[in-house]
Order: structure tokens, then C-alpha cells, then sequence
């Protein structure tokens, strides 16, 4: 481990991450979420559906035909791998989070940060990873449930992914003439991931947890067949493209002190 996690203040302190889908704690910060529980965080991921409408690699995997079932187990695995504490899963449709039960996860998400009290809330920006519209409603949920919190805000801050290291990973994986040509991720442009996202305000290198964030994302299955790039590259990749995750701090007053900059680089003053 790090010689720096020691001295970071996170011992016995909460951080919630909150996400729509399985997977996209892996994919937008599972590198951030290890290395918070290394420097002792006790890290909490919400999960606001079952990702029960996503796509499946390989019909085998769901064998009674209950994806969100799987996908919920894939999840746990993946937060086992990342050193995870906890694992909340709700029950919102995948697919319509930006419209659908809008009060009620507002309102999950208000008890959960009164009930655990974090240091940190993580979820999606504006951009959600790649316009993704489920991504883009956990965002405003989360936003506005911090929000409604006033003086006792944590504070919040969006990740966002690198535009370009999606399309290295693809030229990776043909490189290696492993992914066949059409291979996407989920049908995304690899070219979308990140495409949208204001620039970071600070950086957190996670490329000593690139490794366990590559794992972490094998743990789902269902979504990374061997179609899907990431099923292609190796650790060493891993490290080069995976191994940086970025953050902006949400324009929201909180009472908290900055916690999760103890980890980063700052990019630019705002
Ligand atoms: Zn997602």
C-alpha cells in the first residue's frame, strides 16, 4: 500500500458513492473507491436500479432470465474486489431513472446521507459518463437531494471519465485481434465517453488500483464479454488508461472540509 494512505484522513469515515447501474462504480471510479478503502474509509456504494435492462454477453450467465438478479450479484463481487463495505441496491426501472420515481429516490438518497453521515457523497456530473440519461438523472436526484440538505450538506463531487481513453482501450483490443472490429462498449461510441465533460478540478492517480479496478469490472460478467474491449487488455493497459479518474467539486456549500482532494491534484483553481 501506498506510504501517503496513512497519514490521509479517512480512517472510520463514510464515503457514499451513488450510481444507476452496475458497473458504472467500476467503470467511473473503482480505482478511487479501492484506494478510499485502502486509506481506511468505510465506502459505501448505491446502486439506483438493478441494471435489469442491460445488455447480456452471453445467455448462459442468466440462465432463469433475471439479468438484474445477476447483475446485483455482480456488483457485490465487484465491491468485494474493490474493498467496498457496503453494497445498497434500489429498486428503480432501469432505463427511466431520469423520469420515473423522481420524489422517491430523491428521498432514498436524503435518508441515506442523514443515515450514514459521509464525508464525501461521488455520483455522476452532468455529462453522465456519455450523455447516458439514466446517468444524467442519478446526477440531478443526487444534486438536489445534497442540496435540500442545506447546512448540513457533504460534500459532492461528480466524477467524469478522460475524452480518448475509451478509443485506446478499442485500438488495444484490435491490436491484439482479440475484440472483433464492431466491438463496442454496450453499443456506445467509444468516442462519447468523456466527450461531454467539463474539465476535472482535480485528478486522484489510481494506477497502483488500476489492476483491482479492471477485476472489478470482469466481475460483470453479463457486460464484459468478449466483445467488449476491456476484456482485452492487460494489467500494464490498465494502468495507462484506467489508472487516472477525475472529479469536479459540486457548486453546493457544504459544512465538510475538502476530503476527497487530499487524494488528487489539483488541474485548475475555480
Ligand atoms: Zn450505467
Amino acid at each position: 500500500m501506498p506510504e501517503a494512505s496513512a497519514a490521509l484522513p479517512f480512517a472510520g469515515r463514510t464515503v457514499l458513492g451513488i450510481f444507476a447501474h452496475p458497473d458504472d462504480e467500476s467503470l467511473a471510479c473503482g480505482g478511487t473507491l479501492a484506494r478510499l478503502a485502502d486509506a481506511g474509509a468505510h465506502v459505501v456504494v448505491v446502486c439506483a436500479s438493478h441494471g435489469e435492462a442491460g445488455s447480456i454477453s452471453d445467455p448462459a450467465l442468466v440462465p432463469d432470465g433475471d439479468l438484474g438478479r445477476v447483475r446485483v450479484r455482480e456488483l457485490r463481487d465487484a465491491a468485494a474486489v474493490l474493498g467496498v463495505a457496503e453494497v445498497i441496491v434500489l429498486d428503480h426501472p432501469d432505463g427511466d431513472l431520469r423520469w420515473e420515481h423522481v420524489p422517491e429516490l430523491h428521498a432514498e438518497i436524503v435518508a441515506l446521507i442523514e443515515r450514514y453521515r459521509p464525508a464525501a457523497v461521488i455520483t455522476f456530473a452532468e455529462d453522465g459518463l456519455y450523455w447516458h440519461l439514466d446517468h444524467i438523472g442519478v446526477h440531478e436526484r443526487t444534486y438536489t437531494a445534497v442540496l435540500s440538505l442545506g447546512a448540513a450538506a457533504p460534500p459532492l463531487y461528480y466524477v467524469t471519465m478522460q475524452p480518448g481513453v475509451m478509443r485506446e482501450v478499442v485500438e488495444a483490443a484490435h491490436a491484439k485481434g482479440g475484440a472483433p472490429p464492431d466491438s463496442s462498449f454496450w453499443g456506445i461510441a467509444p468516442d462519447a465517453f468523456g466527450d461531454g465533460a467539463n474539465p476535472p478540478t482535480f485528478v486522484i492517480d489510481v494506477r497502483d488500483w488500476a489492476a483491482r479496478k479492471l477485476a472489478a469490472l470482469r466481475c460483470h460478467r453479463t457486460q464484459m464479454g468478449p466483445n467488449n474491449p476491456m476484456a482485452w487488455i492487460d494489467e500494464d493497459e490498465a494502468r495507462r488508461w484506467l489508472g487516472v479518474e477525475q472529479f469536479q467539486r459540486a457548486p453546493i456549500d457544504a459544512t465538510g472540509d475538502a476530503v476527497l482532494e487530499h487524494l488528487g491534484e489539483i488541474t485548475h483553481a475555480d
